[in-house]
């Protein structure tokens, strides 16, 4: 059994005080790592480590921060092969994904350190000519960060850069199923070279989390996570008057135009949901045809569903790995047992595939879903697929936009003008036309609706992590009259 008892706590790689738990691999079902929870005086200390630490970190150049952003960024990329490993045997993800997102969050880090010393404000012209006037964008302070189990390290790499770029310090709690990789990241980041407190990590589980957003001292939350979840912190930011930035999940649309170029978009479909056997929040859940290519669409989703290679995540060959814990595997078959008690028709999947033992289930294709099913309003985050109809553009349009979550979609049609047409009009945060399940550092990612609030990545993510200040300077020597508001 790997040993991770320690957190990262003011500079220093401490166990936690709380009970001991442990990961288990999802492909072998056995206990691989073990760790402590961080309980209420643990996480404490790492507030408090990460408070004191501030005024150090906000005053320090752009230029310094970002050489030791950037000199962790190198670490991780150096050990992207180990850290893809330790993800996989957390989440049962394919190592090669895992690899892929990894590099991901290497990218975001050199992003966000070029950002850092490029944080400015404005000057603004008043009415009165006399008062000089400017903008500043500060830091906020100590930022809590908490994470999901599906990419660990890519979802915190959308976090802590632009955190950590604006000069603010950090405390990150991972999620109790995926909290390896992070811990090794703690390691790096003492490694090469962080100032005490600046970057700080607890473990543990929702205990934890909820410890540490009711702490009195910390001035930022930001959460992907699951919806329920996200109440609870908003609740929790509410309390304290702290700002909160929400990732949550979705039920985006992938449409598909009968004049798209079509085994792009079956590509793109198949992908879009069986990528991360479905455990990633932009998922392509609801697929809508238009009905003159309905059957030929749903018949070529389903054959290439049967032909993805499950297994050992581990190997490079294999395409779709388990589910990443038992709870939620049971969860994802639910979803599956009331779809089919709700009517929809299963083309293909819809069982566990259990020959392979470990938490697999088949890509599942669910055709004729009615929207307003369970299957269809519901996020499954696993590797089912609601396919649906539709007529013409209004249609597709009425039917993406009947979900409470509106975090992505796209549109496949060789008719640009069709496709941006449509775009335009979903309610959701990011859009993909003839692409699907595609980022970069440089595009903001978010949601509107129940997906949550805020912006993650490009500078819109920033803005996320500062608070702007107006200074106002008078150039004259008058003595103004105390009793009116001066203008
Ligand atoms: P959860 O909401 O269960 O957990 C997310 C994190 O919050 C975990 O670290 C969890 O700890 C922690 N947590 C749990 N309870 C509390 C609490 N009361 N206070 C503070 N923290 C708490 O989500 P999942 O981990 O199951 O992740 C799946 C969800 O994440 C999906 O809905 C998915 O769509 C969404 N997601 C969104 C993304 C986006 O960018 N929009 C990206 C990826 C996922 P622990 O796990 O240890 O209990």
């Amino acid at each position: 059994m790997e040993n991770y008892r320690d957190q990262l706590i003011d500079g220093e790689m401490v166990a936690g005080s709380g009970p001991e738990f442990t990961s288990i691999d999802p492909y072998s079902e056995e206990p691989w790592a073990v760790f402590t929870e961080a309980d209420e005086s643990d996480v404490d200390r790492a507030v408090q480590a990460a408070a004191r630490a501030f005024d150090g970190w906000r005053r320090t150049p752009g230029q310094e921060r970002a050489r030791l952003m950037n000199a962790l960024a190198d670490a991780i990329e150096r050990d992207v092969d180990r850290l893809a490993e330790i993800e996989t045997r957390d989440n049962g993800k394919i190592v090669r994904e895992n690899r892929n997102q990894i590099q991901f969050a290497v990218r975001n880090f050199r992003y966000f350190a070029g950002l850092a010393d490029k944080i400015t404000g404005e000057t603004k012209p008043l009415d009165s000519y006399t008062t000089f006037d400017f903008t500043t964008r500060e830091p906020i302070g100590v930022c809590v960060l908490i994470t999901a189990w599906n990419s660990p390290l890519q979802l915190l790499s959308n976090k802590l850069p632009p955190a950590l770029a604006a000069g603010n310090t950090a405390v990150v709690k991972p999620s109790e199923f995926t909290t390896a990789s992070t811990l090794e990241m703690a390691r790096l980041a003492i490694e090469v070279g962080f100032p005490p407190g600046v970057i700080n990590v607890v473990t543990g589980a929702g205990r934890t989390g909820a410890a540490l957003v009711a702490h009195p001292s910390i001035d930022k939350i930001s959460f992907t996570g699951g919806i329920e979840t996200a109440k609870r912190i908003a609740a929790s930011a509410a309390a304290n008057i702290v700002p909160c930035s929400l990732e949550l999940g979705g039920k985006s649309a992938n449409i598909v135009f009968a004049d798209a170029p079509f085994d792009k978009a079956v590509a793109g479909a198949l992908g879009g949901i069986f990528a991360a056997a479905g455990q990633s929040c932009v998922a392509g859940s609801r697929l809508l045809v238009q009905e003159p290519i309905y059957e030929r669409v749903v018949s070529a989703i389903a054959e290439r569903a049967q032909q993805i290679r499950l297994g050992n995540p581990m190997d490079e060959q294999t395409q779709m790995g388990p589910l990443a814990h038992r709870p939620h595997y049971e969860k994802v078959l639910g979803h599956i047992a009331d779809a089919t008690e709700d009517g929809a028709r299963l083309v293909t999947g819809g069982a566990p595939a259990s020959e392979l033992g470990g938490l697999f289930v088949r890509p599942t294709v669910f055709a004729d879903v009615d929207n307003l099913s369970r299957l269809a309003q519901n996020e499954v985050f696993g590797p089912v697929l609601a396919v649906m109809p539709f007529t013409d553009e209004d249609d597709a349009i009425r039917i993406a936009n009947d979900s409470r979550f509106g975090l992505a979609g796209g549109v496949w049609s060789n008719d640009i003008t069709r496709a941006l047409s449509v775009a335009r009009e979903i309610r959701s945060g990011i859009m993909y036309v003839n692409t699907y399940r595609t980022s970069a550092a440089q595009a903001p990612s978010g949601g509107f609706k129940q997906s949550g609030y805020g912006r993650e990545r490009g500078t819109e993510a920033l803005a996320d992590y500062t608070v702007v200040k107006n200074t106002m300077v008078d150039l004259t020597d008058k003595v103004r009259d105390p009793f009116v508001l001066g203008r």
